[in-house]
């Protein structure tokens, strides 16, 4: 084996879900071609030959795509170049050209010094174990080698094309877009410019120095610009993307914010008329809410690990249709490839308010009432996060709580909620509590904090 090409990725960028890493720091060219070389090599043992290569708009992005692109050619492989876009589009590349995988150059709503790689093998998440295997590849500089070829496809008006045509409406709604002047920008415009209905577009020039906003729709002052908006333009509904696109955010035409979790109760209401009694996921860090308007509905309602690659596999796994979390990912295998896009996913909102006569302010005053927390992250040391939730667990079983343990404790109480789990991508803690009034909230809060500081953490500020 000739050892020329070995490089030690940062083992930092090595995440759960993705390579990520601060352009200049511990992300550079030199570490591109080392991913592609080492992604390349997986692809091609495994016997592919094709991938597609996206990025985003952030400023550093085309000179990493192209030391990737060389680094997937050096390993033999064809790279299909489908230019700036969306992550989704990206997924939609390689499911629509029957590819053998896809990377997308995108640091998605992180702060414009950061960038990095979201990577999918055949039609499937790449990920965890995947991404430390091509860590020790290119740490061994054990790279395939062959003779590739870097292509241009243009996949960019089939994709808008894709998303115009799962449009179905019957009244015409006025509608505030924010891209956060993300990778989302140009393909959000263009189908814009093909619905019916009166739209205001905010921030769809793609800058990767995102002088506006930050591209982060969960969290609440990044929509600040479009609840303005859609106050001032009398919208139906505001919708907002991140900083790659695969990430929704909304808000009604009163102003308030729908979490995802809200959206999805919408999205299944939807889906279970075409798929009767189907397997809806959401994850742990839900609303009770939609795990029984679900069931309601006539479906069945899965809990699952928080992490869209997790997700994505286990809605896989199951054949379900529609799958949801709280950070604004949604999932249609619905008329659609079952990846996370938040502009199918927007289109699909829109048509269903289109074909109603409900707004969204309606349905939204129409959902059981709950107070709940938003998601609550502290700090929590690398080497404590799993061990307090086990050690909360192993407290909680003393108790005879009822305890759902498919990802930290969500502990189900007479009127509530709450949940604490290891975030598997930051040293922090993840909490939110939900309960059928404010004094319930109050005192679940206190039940988490109490847990949170039996273990020596101090509890955070909510
Ligand atoms: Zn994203």
């Amino acid at each position: 084996m000739v050892v020329t090409e070995a490089h030690r990725i940062d083992p930092t960028m090595l995440r759960e879900y993705d390579i990520r890493g601060i352009v200049g720091e511990t992300l550079g060219t030199d570490d591109a071609r080392a991913v592609g070389r080492a992604f390349g090599t997986v692809v091609a043992r495994g016997g592919g030959r094709r991938v597609a290569l996206g990025y985003d708009g952030r400023l550093s992005s085309p000179e990493l795509a192209a030391a990737l692109a060389s680094g997937l050619q050096a390993s033999g492989l064809e790279v299909l170049t489908i230019g700036r876009g969306p992550t989704p589009m990206l997924y939609f590349a390689v499911h629509e050209l029957g590819l053998d995988g896809g990377i997308m150059v995108t640091g998605s709503h992180n702060p414009p010094q950061y960038n990095g790689f979201k990577m999918m093998r055949g039609k499937k998440a790449f990920f965890g174990e995947d991404i430390r295997r091509l860590g020790e590849i290119a740490a061994a500089g054990d790279f395939a080698d062959g003779t590739g070829a870097v292509t241009q496809v243009a996949v960019f008006d089939d994709y808008v094309d894709r998303l115009v045509d799962i449009y179905r409406g019957k009244r015409e709604l006025t509608v505030a877009w924010d891209a956060g002047n993300g990778a989302a920008g140009e393909a959000m415009a263009a189908l814009v410019g093909r619905l019916p209905g009166r739209h205001i577009l905010l921030n769809e020039t793609i800058d990767g120095t995102f002088p506006n906003h930050h591209p982060d729709p969960t969290v609440e002052k990044n929509l600040e610009q479009l609840r303005q908006a859609v106050a001032t333009h009398h919208c139906d509904l505001g919708i907002a993307f991140d900083g790659d696109g695969d990430r929704l955010g909304a808000i009604d035409g009163e102003g308030q914010v729908l979490w995802a979790d809200q959206l999805m109760v919408a999205f299944a209401g939807e889906v279970l008329e075409d798929h009767p009694g189907a397997t809806i996921i959401a994850d742990v860090k839900a609303s009770q809410v939609l795990f029984d308007e679900i069931a309601r509905l006539g479906g069945t309602p899965l809990m699952f690990r928080t992490g869209h690659s997790l997700i994505k596999s286990k809605m896989a796994e199951l054949g379900a249709p529609l799958a949801g979390e709280m950070s604004g990912h949604i999932f249609f295998a619905d008329r659609y490839y079952g990846f996370d896009d938040a502009l199918y996913a927007a289109v699909r909102l829109l048509g269903i308010l289109a074909r109603g006569d409900e707004t969204l302010a309606a349905f939204r005053a129409r959902l059981p009432r709950v107070v709940n927390t938003p998601e609550l992250r502290f700090p929590c040391p690398e080497d404590r996060k799993f061990a307090v939730v086990e050690e909360v667990k192993a407290r909680l079983a003393a108790t005879g709580a009822e305890v759902n343990d498919i990802d930290g404790v969500r502990v189900r109480t007479k009127d509530g909620w709450w949940l604490l789990r290891a975030s598997n991508t930051q040293d922090v803690l993840v909490a939110r509590c939900e309960a059928a009034d404010a004094e319930g909230l109050e005192r679940l809060k206190r039940d988490l904090v109490a847990q949170i500081e039996k273990s020596g953490l101090s509890a955070p500020e909510f």
